[in-house]
């Protein structure tokens, strides 16, 4: 039996050690945790999800439900136990995090070809056929400084940041509601309505709060998607009302009017236990956090289970590192996955997991593998990593701009409609792929 080594099992190296399993190839994994932690995990369990419990949105046509139907006709393990532990989330799927990280320990056990190790992997091990690096954004000193060794390359990084969770019982449910912003009459979120008093109370909170320090050679960059809010305040007064904090869809039932701005929290758990304050990720000290988001209308007495962080993002210039197969250039039985290959998002490092486990097998079987067309979510987000031209690389989430535009160009199509056309297409390519 042909051996596989998968360094890391996070998103990525659990969707590829299952993959892969499932084709008899002989899986060790490798993972670092618990004996060594990262600055955000809290667990030993595999999969886990360091900050939001969301995969995000499943109604199309939406960009990321587009990317999950195509990982679906794929045969997605991480997508289909993720659906086992969901949380009610409207049109998203959540996850309990602690279930969700145990059902996929549990399918990892299950197969008999997967050898689970803990240990902080320092270069790809010996005694395997191919080798799979998937140590994340947060991937430890020792594999991070042998991939710019072998490979002659910078290792990248931008921040990326944390949101704080508070318990559900000491929510203000006077001033607080549940609602949804795009369903009347579901109930999934919990919603902070603001007055502009209480907005501008905030807003001069958060923009003077005291924020961790950075090491002086290291420059602030953070991806745009997941802004931290303290930054996004210091963008101009309304920046946070007319962006994360935006009001739109809801009416506060106290006062019958909209809000002049909204906080919401998601749910943390199956039972409503715990709350995740959305777009609440900052680079505020615990005390300031406490301080400040104390202030949001309804979470006067917060309990915080967990203080939001913001960590370094660790990423590799894959265009010039690696081949369209994913694997390096310089060593081709070695393929990298995950967000270190210049992904960015859950449901995208199950993709590139899910991608590399394919051209793994091909490499390994001797066999030509066609990547999936350039139309496809997974096609374009593969042709980001491995071939963007934008200068210095930084890792995407897909969106429908990674797609290339429809020939001919509808018209007069409004954007849900040109979407549902990208969708379309999308999927007809990826069915005819898989041979569906
Ligand atoms: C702080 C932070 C918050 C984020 N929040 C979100 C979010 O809310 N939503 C979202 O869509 N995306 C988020 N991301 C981005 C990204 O989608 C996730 O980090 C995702 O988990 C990446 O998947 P992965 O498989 O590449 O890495 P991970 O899931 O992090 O898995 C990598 C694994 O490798 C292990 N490891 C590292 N080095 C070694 C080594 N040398 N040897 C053995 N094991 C090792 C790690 O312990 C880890 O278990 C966030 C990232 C960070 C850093």
């Amino acid at each position: 039996m042909q051996s596989v080594g998968i360094i890391g099992a996070g998103l990525a190296g659990c969707e590829a050690a299952l993959a892969l399993a499932r084709e008899e190839f002989s899986v060790t994994l490798y993972e670092m945790r618990p004996e060594k932690m990262t600055p955000a995990h809290a667990t030993g369990l595999p999969a886990e999800l360091v900050c939001s419990n969301s995969l995000k949105s499943t109604e199309l046509p939406g960009a990321q439900a587009l990317l999950k139907e195509e990982l679906a006709l794929l045969g997605c393990s991480l997508l289909a136990l993720a659906k086992r532990c969901a949380v009610p989330a409207g049109k998203a799927l959540a996850v309990e995090r602690r279930a969700f990280s145990e059902t996929v320990l549990t399918a990892l056990r299950e197969m008999p070809n997967i050898i689970m190790e803990t240990r902080d992997v320092s270069a790809p091990p010996a005694g395997h056929d191919a080798v799979i690096i998937a140590s994340g954004p947060l991937s430890s000193d020792a594999i991070v400084s042998w991939l710019t060794r072998q490979c002659s390359a910078e290792s990248l990084y931008f921040y990326d940041a944390i949101a704080p969770i508070v318990a559900a019982e000491s929510i203000d449910m006077s001033r607080a509601f549940l609602g949804s912003r795009w369903k009347p009459g579901e109930t999934d979120y919990c919603n902070c309505p603001f007055t502009d008093e209480e907005y501008d109370a905030f807003y001069a909170a958060i923009t003077s709060a005291e924020t961790t320090e950075r090491h002086s050679f290291e420059e602030e960059r953070y991806f745009e998607a997941c802004l931290p809010l303290d930054i996004v305040a210091r963008r101009g007064k309304l920046a946070m009302a007319y962006g994360p904090l935006k009001p739109v869809g809801f009416e506060d039932p106290n006062t019958g009017k909209r809000p002049f701005a909204v906080c919401q929290l998601r749910r943390e758990d199956t039972q409503g236990g715990s709350y995740s304050l959305v777009a609440c990720q900052s680079r505020l000290k615990q005390g300031e956090q406490e301080r400040v988001f104390r202030m949001i209308p309804g979470l006067r007495r917060a309990e915080f289970l967990r203080f939001g962080s913001c960590h370094r993002n660790t990423y590799v210039d894959s265009p010039s590192l690696l081949g369209h197969n994913l694997s390096l250039k310089a060593m081709p039985s070695v393929f990298l996955a995950g967000q270190l290959c210049g992904n960015e998002g859950y449901v995208e490092s199950i993709a590139t997991g899910r991608l590399a486990a394919m051209f793994v097998s091909a490499f390994l079987s001797k066999k030509e593998c066609v990547a999936p067309p350039p139309t496809t979510a997974l096609g374009s987000l593969l042709l980001h990593v491995t071939g963007s031209p934008v200068r210095p690389f930084a890792p995407s989430s897909f969106h429908f701009g990674l797609l290339p535009p429809l020939d001919p160009p509808p018209r007069r199509a409004s954007k849900k409609e040109r979407h549902a056309l990208l969708c379309d297409r999308a999927l007809r390519d990826a069915r005819q792929r898989v041979g569906a």
